[in-house]
C-alpha cells in the first residue's frame, strides 16, 4: 500500500484549490529552474533511473522515449504534445489531474519540454472535458502572469509556451498520430509509421507525445529523486505510483493513487469497499480500460496490477481503468456493447478495422440472444485474429481483444445461451 508521504497527487480529490498559490503550498514549482540548469541529459537520466513508463496505455519507458528526440537543436522546432484526450471507457484519471492538479502538468511540461529541446507544448484536451479544459487554461494564465511560462520561464533561461487545443469528441484522436493530425487541423486519422513522431511529428517536426499522468509526475520525481520513485512499486520494471480508476460493481467506485503492482484484491477491498455482494460475487474484471481482455475471478484472486503481471496473464495494465463486473452482469451483452463502441469509433481508413468491427458487432448482437451456432464462436474468434495486428493503429486490436477475452473465459456461457435459444425456438 502507498504511504501518504509518498503520494504525488495530494489534491487528487480537489479538497484544496487548483490555483497556483495552493499548488505552491503543496510543493509544486519548487526548484524548477534548478532542474533545468542541470541540463537535458541530467533530467533524462533521472527519469530513466526512476523507471517511469508511459501512463497512457503502452507503458513505454519515458526517459528512453525522450532520448529519441534529436540531440542537436536546429531551426526545425521540437514539440512536446500532451495527450489529454482521455476517452478509453473506464478511465478518468487525467481528468482529475486537469481539474485538481493542473500545475503539476504545467510544471512537468516545462521540464519535459526543455529535456527534449521543445520551446512549446500542445495540450490536446478531450472536447467533452469543457470544465477541465477551462481550469487548465486558467492555471496556464496564472503561470504566465507569475513568469513561470513564456520568456525565461520560471527564471530557468528557457523560453517556453503552452498551447491548449480542444478536441471534438473522437476517440481515435487519443492515438498519437491522429492527435497530431487533429492539431494540424486535419481529420483525426492515424498515420502510418514510420516515420515516428520523434523524427517527423507535429508539422513534420520532431515531436514526443506523452500522457498527462506521465508528464505530471516528472517534477516530483526530480524533487525526490529517480531512485525514490524506482523504490516504490513491484520491481524496477514496474516502478512508482499509479492512478487507478475503479468503476462498476464495487461499493465505492473511485480514483486512487497506489503503488504499481498492488494486488487487485487489495485495490478493490481497501479503496472501494469491496465487490458488491462480496468477493465471491465477482464475475470478471477488465483491468486496463475497455480494450484490455478481461480476467476471470480465479485469476483476479491473485493478480498484481502492473505492466508485466497483467501481460503474463494475457491482458494489460493499459490505462489502469479497472471495470469490475459482479455475477449479475450479462457478460456477453457487456462485451457486445464494447464492440458497438469500437465500430462507432473506427476512423475507417483500413479495411480490417472498418469492416471487421461491424462484423464483430453484428455477430456479437446475435451471440447475446444465442441466435448463432457453436461454430460461429470459432468464426468470431477468427475474425478477431484477422483484425488484430493487421491495421494502421491499435484500435483494431482494441476491438478484437475484449471478444478474445470473452471467448477464452466464458465460452461455456456462450454455448449455453446458443443451446437455450435453440430449445426455445
Ligand atoms: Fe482507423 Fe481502425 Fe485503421 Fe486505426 S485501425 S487507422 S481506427 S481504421
Amino acid at each position: 500500500m502507498l504511504a501518504d508521504k509518498d503520494r504525488i497527487f495530494t489534491n487528487l480529490y480537489g479538497f484544496e484549490g487548483s490555483d497556483l498559490k495552493s499548488a505552491q503550498k503543496r510543493g509544486d514549482w519548487d526548484k524548477t529552474a534548478s532542474f533545468i540548469k542541470k541540463g537535458r541529459e541530467w533530467i533524462i537520466e533521472e527519469v530513466k533511473t526512476s523507471g517511469l513508463r508511459g501512463r497512457g496505455g503502452a507503458g513505454f519507458p519515458t526517459g528512453l522515449k525522450w532520448s529519441f528526440m534529436p540531440k542537436t537543436l536546429t531551426e526545425r522546432p521540437h514539440y512536446l504534445v500532451i495527450n489529454a484526450d482521455e476517452s478509453e471507457p473506464g478511465t478518468c484519471k487525467d481528468r482529475d489531474i486537469l481539474r485538481n492538479e493542473p500545475h503539476k502538468l504545467i510544471e512537468g511540461a516545462l521540464i519535459a519540454g526543455f529535456a527534449m529541446g521543445a520551446r512549446a507544448a500542445f495540450i490536446y484536451v478531450r472536447g467533452e472535458f469543457y470544465n477541465e479544459g477551462s481550469t487548465l487554461w486558467q492555471a496556464i494564465h496564472e503561470a504566465y502572469d507569475a513568469g513561470l511560462l513564456g520568456k525565461n520561464a520560471a527564471k530557468s533561461g528557457w523560453d517556453f509556451d503552452i498551447i491548449v487545443h480542444r478536441g471534438a469528441g473522437a476517440y481515435i484522436c487519443g492515438e498519437e498520430t491522429a492527435l497530431i493530425e487533429s492539431i494540424e487541423g486535419k481529420k483525426g486519422q492515424p498515420r502510418n509509421k514510420p516515420p515516428f513522431p520523434a523524427m517527423a511529428g507535429l508539422y513534420s517536426c520532431p515531436t514526443t507525445v506523452n500522457n498527462v499522468e506521465t508528464i505530471a509526475v516528472v517534477p516530483t520525481i526530480l524533487r525526490r529523486g529517480g531512485k525514490w520513485f524506482a523504490g516504490l512499486g513491484l520491481n524496477e520494471k514496474n516502478a512508482g505510483t499509479k492512478l487507478f480508476c475503479i468503476s462498476g460493481h464495487v461499493n465505492n467506485p473511485c480514483n486512487v493513487e497506489e503503488v504499481m503492482g498492488i494486488s487487485l484484491r487489495d485495490l478493490i477491498d481497501k479503496h472501494c469497499g469491496g465487490v458488491r455482494g462480496g468477493w465471491d460475487n465477482l464475475l470478471a474484471v477488465i483491468p486496463g480500460g475497455s480494450s484490455t481482455p478481461m480476467l476471470s475471478k480465479a485469476v483476479c484472486d491473485n493478480i498484481h496490477m502492473d505492466f508485466d503481471s497483467l501481460k503474463e496473464a494475457g491482458t494489460g495494465l493499459g490505462t489502469a481503468g479497472v471495470i469490475v463486473m459482479d455475477k449479475s452482469t450479462d457478460i456477453i451483452q457487456a462485451i457486445c456493447r464494447l464492440s458497438q463502441f469500437y465500430m462507432h469509433e473506427s476512423c475507417g481508413q483500413c479495411t480490417p478495422c472498418r469492416e471487421g468491427t461491424g462484423w464483430l458487432w453484428r455477430i456479437m448482437k446475435r451471440m447475446v440472444q444465442g441466435n448463432a451456432t457453436v461454430e460461429e464462436i470459432d468464426q468470431l474468434y477468427e475474425v478477431t485474429k484477422e483484425i488484430e495486428g493487421h491495421t494502421i493503429c491499435a484500435l483494431g486490436d482494441a476491438a478484437a481483444w475484449p471478444i478474445q477475452g470473452l471467448i477464452k473465459n466464458f465460452r461455456p456461457e456462450m454455448e449455453r445461451r446458443i443451446m437455450e435459444y435453440r430449445k426455445a425456438a
